[in-house]
Order: structure tokens, then C-alpha cells, then sequence
């Protein structure tokens, strides 16, 4: 497995628009593997195949430790309620925003395996499952964040002024 080097805001890629994968591959599980190592490595609990360059709609999940989920061609098939809660982004260091999200979403996508699955997100894994999945059609989280906060010296978040 490789770390693959996750690009950040402003990098053009990361507003394109991914194609779906029509044909899973040795390399789509090879790119699984190293989204997974990648979103480990950084801390993260979600990583979109265009953080790392490839604009195909694959996402990686561990909203649980261990318990890794991997979406081909995700689409959100069910969504209610609405909850604000902090986000951040491994595109988008040293910052958080506040992002309304639907307080549950039910989830389609393929497996490695090309078996279809279905998966439904509560809380942070709806959020998470919104964030991820809006990074496949060039949409940042910080475009529809109610407000931004950023760390101060001791680590804590404080709210922009503006
Ligand atoms: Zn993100």
C-alpha cells in the first residue's frame, strides 16, 4: 500500500466532476487500499478519490475505527432532517466550519466486489457520508459552511469575526 499525497483547496481537481467507474479493476482495489492507508495516515474519517487526483466517484469511509466502508459510484437515495455540527476537511488544513446536514441519509453504492450495498448514516456518518459525496461533483464543504472557525494557539476553535 502507498500514502497518496492529498491535494488542498484551491487545486483545481478538486472542482471537477468525477465519471463513475464502469468497470472495477485491480486498480480501483489497489486505489481503494491506498485511499484507506491515506485517510489513516492523516487522521481522517472520509477521503474522496479527487483529494488524491482522481476524479472517479469512489469515497472511503472510517467513521469507526475499523470499520472501513468503500463506496463505488455512491448515490444518496434517502435524506431527512437537518443538524448544524462542525466539519473539517483533509483538503482544507487548520480550519473547521460549521456545515447544516441531514441528521440521517440512506446510501447506495457498490462495493469492491461490484455488489451492490446499502447503508444508512446517523449523526456523523450522515454528515460524513454528505462531505464525501459532495466532493465527487466539485463541491467543498467551505461553500456552504454557516460560518468558519479556526484554531487558536492553545488548539482550541474560535469563530470568524466576519
Ligand atoms: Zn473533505
Amino acid at each position: 500500500m502507498a500514502k497518496l499525497n492529498i491535494l488542498k483547496e484551491g487545486d483545481e481537481t478538486l472542482r471537477k466532476i468525477c465519471r463513475p467507474v464502469d468497470k472495477i479493476t485491480l486498480r480501483t482495489k489497489i486505489l481503494l487500499d491506498d485511499m484507506v492507508e491515506t485517510m489513516r495516515k492523516a487522521d481522517g474519517v472520509g477521503l474522496a478519490a479527487p483529494q488524491v487526483g482522481i476524479l472517479r466517484r469512489i469515497v472511503v469511509i472510517e467513521v469507526e475505527e475499523g470499520q472501513v466502508l468503500e463506496l463505488i459510484n455512491p448515490v444518496i437515495v434517502e435524506a431527512s432532517g437537518e443538524v448544524s455540527g462542525v466539519e473539517g476537511c483533509l483538503s482544507v488544513p487548520g480550519r473547521q466550519g460549521i456545515v447544516k446536514r441531514p441528521s440521517y441519509v440512506r446510501v447506495q453504492a457498490l462495493d469492491r466486489h461490484g455488489v451492490m450495498q446499502t447503508y444508512e448514516g446517523t449523526d456523523l456518518l450522515a454528515r460524513c457520508f454528505c462531505h464525501e459525496l459532495d466532493h465527487l461533483d466539485g463541491h467543498l464543504y467551505i461553500d456552504k459552511a454557516d460560518k468558519m472557525i479556526y484554531p487558536d494557539a492553545d488548539g482550541e476553535y474560535y469563530e470568524d469575526e466576519e
